[in-house]
C-alpha cells in the first residue's frame, strides 16, 4: 500500500498531462479546420505557385512541418495528418518538405482542378526564343534570394552570349524591377552593358506589396556592385530602404511608371514596345514575376494621378473622400482600413450582388461598417467616369455623383501567360506536378 501511492500519483499525473495534449491537439484541428472552411468558402484554395503536395499515407501528423514554416499560419494538423490551411498564404518556401522525416511533402506547381503555365527556360535561363531571357518567380522559382541569384546569373549568361559587333541597339533589356530585375540591372553595370531597365510601378516589385510591417525571411544574398548582404529579419520596409540606397549608391537607373506592351523579333535583335518608347535590344531579360499587370477598368479619367491600384498606407487616407473598387479581401481590407482613419469618407464599389470571394472575416467587418457608416457599401455597381473632384458610378441604371480625392482599384491582375505566348514562349501547363 505503501509502495503504490507514488505510482498511482505519477499514473495520474500522465493521465493528466495526456488528456491536456489531446485536448490542446484537438483544439488546434479545430481551429486548423475552420480556417481551412474559411479559405475554401471564399474560394481561397488554389496555392499560387509552388506549393506542397501531402502524402497523407506517409504523414504522421507529427507537425514538424507546421513549425518549419516560416509564413506561420498555412500548413497545420487536421484529424492527425498535415494539411495547406491557407492555401493562397503558401510562398513556396520548402521549408516544409525539407522538414518532414518521413519524406511526405513533395513540391508541385498547380493542382489537379487549376493548372500554372511554367515558361520553358534553360539552363542558361534562355526561353526557347533565342535572345529572350527569363530570371526570377516568372521561370517558377519563388522567394527573393532565388530571384536575386537568378537575376545576377541571367545577366552573366547575357554577356557570355553577347556578340561583339556594332550596333546601335542597347545590350539588354531588363523588364521589372523586383528582386530578380534589380538584381540584374546591378550585374548589367556591373558588367559595362549597355541596358535599360523598365518598371510599370515601383522598386521591390512584390516585396512592395507585403502587408505593412511583414517580416521577410530571406537568407544572405550576393548583390551585383555591393556583395554579400545579410540582413537578419527585416521588415519590408527596412528591404526596401535598403534597395532604395543600393539604386542611388550605384547610379543605375530604372524607368519607373512604364510598361512594355509588345516585344517584335527583328534583325539582330527585338523591338520592345513600352507605355511610353519603343527600344531597339540586342537581348530582353523578363523578370517580371507572376502578379501579372493590375487590371484597368478602362473608364474615362483612369489615368489621373489619383488613380492607385493598391494601397501601401492608409493613413495617407485620413480626411480624404476615396472610392475603393472591388470585391476581393485586398478591396475590403482598403476599405476597412481608410474607413478607420479620422474624416475619411469611403464608398466601396463593386461590381457583384455579394462579396463571396472573400474572407469571411473581412465581409463581416465591412457589413459592420457598411451597417454604422464607417464605409458606404454600393453593390452592383460600375464606376462610369473619374474627374479630378468627383467620381460617377451607375448603379442599376442611377447614377451617383460623389467628391473624392483619391480612388484606389483592386481588379485583381492579367496574368502573363498571353503575354508570353504571344511573344512566342513556350509554356507548360502543370497541375500538381513539379
Ligand atoms: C505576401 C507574400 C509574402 C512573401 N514573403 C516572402 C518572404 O518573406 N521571403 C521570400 O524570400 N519571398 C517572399 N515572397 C516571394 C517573393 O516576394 C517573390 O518570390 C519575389 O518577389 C519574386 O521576385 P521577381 O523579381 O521574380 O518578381 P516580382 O517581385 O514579382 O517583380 C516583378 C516586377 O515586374 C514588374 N512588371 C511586370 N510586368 C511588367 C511589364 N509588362 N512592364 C514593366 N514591368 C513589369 C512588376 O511591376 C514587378 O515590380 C512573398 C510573396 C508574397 C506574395
Ligand atoms: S512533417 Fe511530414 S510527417 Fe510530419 S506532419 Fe508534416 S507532412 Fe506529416
Amino acid at each position: 500500500m505503501f509502495n503504490e501511492s507514488p505510482l498511482i500519483f505519477y499514473l495520474l499525473l500522465l493521465g493528466v498531462v495526456l488528456a491536456i495534449y489531446l485536448f490542446r491537439r484537438h483544439r488546434a484541428s479545430q481551429k486548423a479546420s475552420a480556417t481551412y472552411a474559411a479559405a475554401a468558402e471564399a474560394g481561397l484554395i488554389e496555392p499560387p505557385s509552388l506549393h506542397p503536395l501531402i502524402d497523407p499515407v506517409e504523414c504522421l501528423g507529427c507537425g514538424t512541418c507546421a513549425s518549419a514554416c516560416p509564413e506561420g499560419n498555412v500548413i497545420s494538423i487536421i484529424r492527425g495528418k498535415a494539411v495547406l490551411i491557407e492555401p493562397t498564404h503558401c510562398i513556396g518556401h520548402g521549408a516544409c518538405a525539407q522538414a518532414c522525416p518521413t519524406g511526405a511533402i513533395s513540391l508541385v506547381f498547380g493542382t489537379e482542378q487549376r493548372g500554372i503555365d511554367i515558361p520553358f527556360v534553360g539552363e542558361d535561363f534562355q526561353t526557347n526564343v533565342p535572345g529572350l531571357y527569363i530570371a526570377g518567380e516568372l521561370g517558377g522559382m519563388g522567394l527573393i534570394r532565388n530571384a536575386i541569384e537568378q537575376g545576377r546569373q541571367a545577366m552573366e549568361a547575357i554577356r557570355a552570349a553577347l556578340v561583339n559587333e556594332q550596333s546601335n541597339y542597347h545590350d539588354t533589356f531588363i523588364i521589372g524591377a523586383g528582386p530578380a530585375g534589380f538584381a540584374a540591372t546591378l550585374a548589367a553595370k556591373q558588367f559595362g552593358l549597355d541596358s535599360v531597365t523598365v518598371e510599370q510601378e515601383a522598386l521591390g516589385g512584390t516585396v512592395a506589396h507585403y502587408p505593412r510591417g511583414k517580416l521577410v525571411m530571406t537568407a544572405p544574398v550576393d548583390l551585383p556592385i555591393i556583395g554579400k548582404v545579410k540582413i537578419k529579419d527585416p521588415s519590408k520596409e527596412r528591404l526596401l530602404e535598403f534597395w532604395d540606397s543600393v539604386e542611388k549608391k550605384s547610379g543605375v537607373s530604372i524607368c519607373y511608371d512604364e510598361r512594355v506592351t509588345d516585344i517584335k523579333s527583328i534583325q539582330g535583335g527585338f523591338e520592345v514596345h513600352t507605355t511610353k518608347n519603343i527600344y531597339n535590344t540586342k537581348t530582353v531579360l523578363l523578370a517580371i514575376g507572376r502578379r501579372g499587370t493590375p487590371r484597368k477598368l478602362e473608364v474615362p479619367g483612369e489615368d489621373l494621378g489619383k488613380v492607385v491600384y493598391r494601397m501601401i498606407d492608409p493613413e495617407q487616407y485620413a480626411g480624404r473622400n476615396v472610392l475603393i473598387v472591388g470585391g476581393g479581401d485586398s478591396a475590403l481590407e482598403a476599405a476597412a482600413e481608410i474607413g478607420e482613419q479620422p474624416g475619411s469618407k469611403v464608398i466601396l464599389s463593386y461590381r457583384n450582388a455579394s462579396f463571396s470571394r472573400a474572407r469571411q472575416r473581412n465581409r463581416e467587418k465591412i457589413e459592420k461598417f457598411s451597417a454604422d457608416g464607417t464605409v458606404e457599401v454600393i453593390m452592383e455597381s460600375s464606376v462610369r467616369e473619374i474627374a479630378p473632384d468627383h467620381i460617377v458610378i451607375e448603379q442599376k441604371g442611377e447614377i451617383h455623383k460623389a467628391a473624392n480625392d483619391d480612388v484606389i482599384i483592386c481588379a485583381g491582375g492579367i496574368l502573363p501567360t498571353m503575354f508570353l505566348k504571344s511573344i512566342g514562349i513556350e509554356v507548360d501547363t502543370k497541375f500538381g506536378t513539379a
